[in-house]
């Protein structure tokens, strides 16, 4: 009932008249090393907005009574796929405790995102019985969440920043499989803006893994998932939804939800408060405190973060009039007290033009975004200028134009046409697949994607897979 809502949700607000050139030249590149000694030295200057990012945890991801239900279900679809011989029979011969699971990073952004980062993590397994307010996490902390009613966070919690939901009004976050398995349950066209806790449900996939443990992969966009049905596999790395906020939810993420073979609740990050499994899941387990910048922006004006589940105004532009007001922005995850990052702007002749520090006030950001307004100068510069940022040794760089911008030539159609299952050509996580070489692709696919194609129907999109640092 809610869903065609949310369908034609995303067209409601046009972007700005120079949204879709703004995009198209908005690349971003991670390059490693420093800035450098040579600039002059940074004063600390008080951003003119921005702070912490509040991610909301107030109701159970998933009640006891709908995990029930679903665990019952799935427990149906593999006996039937057993039958017919799609699943190896019974579970005698396998390891109580399985770890031939290696997993692979399951939130990325789609065609076209060239964002360094896409995620943070609002919630780890809450491994502490008791509740509320008794927390602890895989590495004896306190991220995660439990409710009063007897609730105990079951999951992992990977929620979509910046723009959650504009991102996902155009199908740009995406879930991949972590690991390569046999889908044993689909649950969707269950409505995906929730905003807290309700009964409704959620829309997942459900993956069983080659040695019988199972990843459940929840909250997915409504009309987004595979097309494959259950008892077709997917490989690691494969095209599964579009992150949304179906079921109980407080805003677009993933919940991935795992057990092992025995159908016991296990906590992929190894850790000495985590005694559901020995090694990790994850191929490459992510530090604790995950810190990196997910986007350097540049705003005709600060980014608008309306009440949930209005999608937010980003404002985005990157072509700029001299004399213009221009919001130069950073958007961060797990951003910590004391860690300084400078920035800078330089001008079309290299000469830099701005360069201030700045350190987060409060010790602890799960996600947060600082912006600082400054007026481009009336006898700039015209051509191509560099907005940078340095934090904890990786510099990040943004390109945008002051006076006349080039018009992009896109060098083809290099965007990889997807597989009846929606498959992705998969680059390998942590491979050479650097943010550099697919700026082409993302060029055109940004080109492509905002000349017209505004309403973007779920399935129509086409995927793949980007690089997730
Ligand atoms: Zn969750």
């Amino acid at each position: 009932m809610h869903d065609q809502a949310s369908r034609t949700y995303g067209c409601r607000r046009r972007p700005r008249a120079n949204g879709a050139l703004a995009l198209a030249m908005m690349w971003v590149s991670v390059l490693a090393g420093s800035l450098g000694a040579a600039g002059a030295h940074a004063t600390s200057l008080d951003p003119d907005g921005g702070g912490r990012h509040a991610i909301r945890r107030t109701a159970p991801c998933l009640s006891a009574a709908a995990r029930l239900r679903v665990a019952a279900r799935l427990r149906a679809n593999v006996e039937a796929l057993r039958r017919r011989g799609l699943l190896p029979p019974g579970r005698a011969t396998e390891p109580a405790v399985a770890r031939a699971v290696a997993m692979s990073w399951p939130v990325v952004g789609a065609t076209g995102l060239t964002a360094p980062g896409v995620h943070g993590i609002g919630a780890f397994v809450d491994h502490d019985a008791t509740y509320p307010d008794h927390l602890r996490d895989y590495s004896c902390g306190g991220r995660s969440y439990d409710v009063s009613s007897g609730y105990n966070h079951q999951g992992t919690d990977i929620f979509s920043w910046p723009f959650s939901w504009y991102r996902m009004d155009r199908d740009e976050i995406i879930v991949l499989a972590a690991a390569p398995g046999t889908i044993v349950g689909k649950d969707d066209g269950n409505y995906d803006r929730s905003c807290g806790f309700g009964s409704t449900p959620w829309n997942a996939v459900y993956v069983q893994h080659g040695d019988g443990s199972t990843a459940w992969y929840g909250h997915l966009k409504s009309g987004s998932l595979t097309t494959k049905d259950v008892g077709e596999t997917v490989a690691a790395g494969e095209y599964l939804g579009v992150v949304g906020s179906s079921g109980s939810s407080t805003g677009p993420h993933l919940h991935l939800e795992l057990y092992d073979s025995a159908d016991r609740l296990v906590d992929p990050y190894s850790g000495p408060c985590n005694d559901t499994i020995g090694t990790s899941w994850w191929a490459n387990q992510r530090e604790y405190y995950d810190s990196a910048i997910n986007l350097i922006a540049i705003h005709s004006a600060p980014p608008e973060f309306p009440e949930c589940p209005e999608p937010e105004v980003p404002n985005l532009q990157d072509v700029f009039a001299p004399g213009d007001d221009a919001y130069f922005a950073a958007y961060y995850r797990d951003q910590r007290a004391n860690e300084s990052s400078t920035y800078t702007v330089v001008n079309a002749a290299g000469t830099e033009v701005w360069r201030w520090d700045h350190s987060s006030p409060a010790e602890y950001y799960e996600a947060s975004y600082w912006y600082w307004m400054r007026r481009l100068p009336t006898d700039g510069v015209h051509g191509k200028w560099w907005y940078r940022v340095t934090y904890l040794g990786r510099e990040y760089e943004h390109e945008f134009w002051v006076g006349d911008a080039p018009t992009p030539t896109p060098t083809g159609d290099v965007t990889p046409t997807p597989t009846a299952g929606g498959s992705v050509p998969s680059s390998g996580q942590g491979s050479g697949l650097t943010l550099v070489a697919l700026m082409g692709l993302a060029l055109a696919g940004l080109i492509r994607r905002h000349r017209g194609r505004r309403c973007v129907p779920a399935r129509a999109a086409v995927h793949y897979r980007a690089a997730e640092m």
